[in-house]
């Protein structure tokens, strides 16, 4: 068996948590009293969805959406499609859509777009991390967490063929070819 790659932190836990409590504060002070509903994109954002919403104290809703972009390994796949769609209504809801990385920006873009046809009331982004150096779709990110450089990003969420989701921090995969 081949050896595992090891991240390197790049954000810690603690950093991590600074950063979510701001956003979060951020988010409430938008969206108190407006019953918003909240869209993860798994699989990557359900840890940072999870300790988003314990620090927002009002009414809100929270759905999952799953959209199939990258390929097996580090490089986007350039095409996007719903994997796994929505129970929820969209349609004059206060829509908050909840991201891991915008980095080309494929992805998102074509999220934002297929969530605004349904014609919520409000659309607005919330990315934990933002990969600028990469864009190819132009994205708006209300709520931003990290701006981060063009390094693969683990932990936290973040997968490497489907490992490292679980550390605590967040890593980068340094390239070894
Ligand atoms: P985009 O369409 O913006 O290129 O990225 C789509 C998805 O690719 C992200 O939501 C994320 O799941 C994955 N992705 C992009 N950059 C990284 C990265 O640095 N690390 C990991 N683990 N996933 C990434
Ligand atoms: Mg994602």
């Amino acid at each position: 068996m081949c050896s595992e790659p090891k991240p390197t932190i790049l954000f810690t836990k603690g950093e991590i948590e600074t950063t979510v409590r701001r956003l979060a504060g951020e988010i409430s002070r938008d969206y108190r009293g407006k019953y918003p509903l909240l869209i993860g994109v798994l699989k990557g954002s359900f840890m940072f969805m999870a300790d988003l919403i314990r620090l927002l104290d009002f009414p809100l809703e929270v759905e999952f959406i799953r959209l199939s972009s990258y390929g097996k390994d580090k490089e986007s796949s350039g095409k996007v499609k719903v994997v796994q769609g929505l129970r929820s209504q969209i349609k004059g809801r206060d829509v908050l859509v909840i991201e891991d990385i915008v980095d080309t920006g494929l992805t998102t873009a074509f999220l934002l777009d297929y969530l605004q046809k349904k014609k919520p009331a409000s659309l607005r982004l919330c990315s934990l991390t933002d990969k600028p150096s990469r864009r190819k779709a132009p994205v708006i990110i209300d709520y931003l967490g990290f701006t981060v450089p063009n390094k693969f990003l683990v932990g936290y969420g973040l997968d490497w063929n489907e490992k490292f989701r679980n550390l605590p921090d967040i890593g980068v995969l340094e390239d070894e070819e």
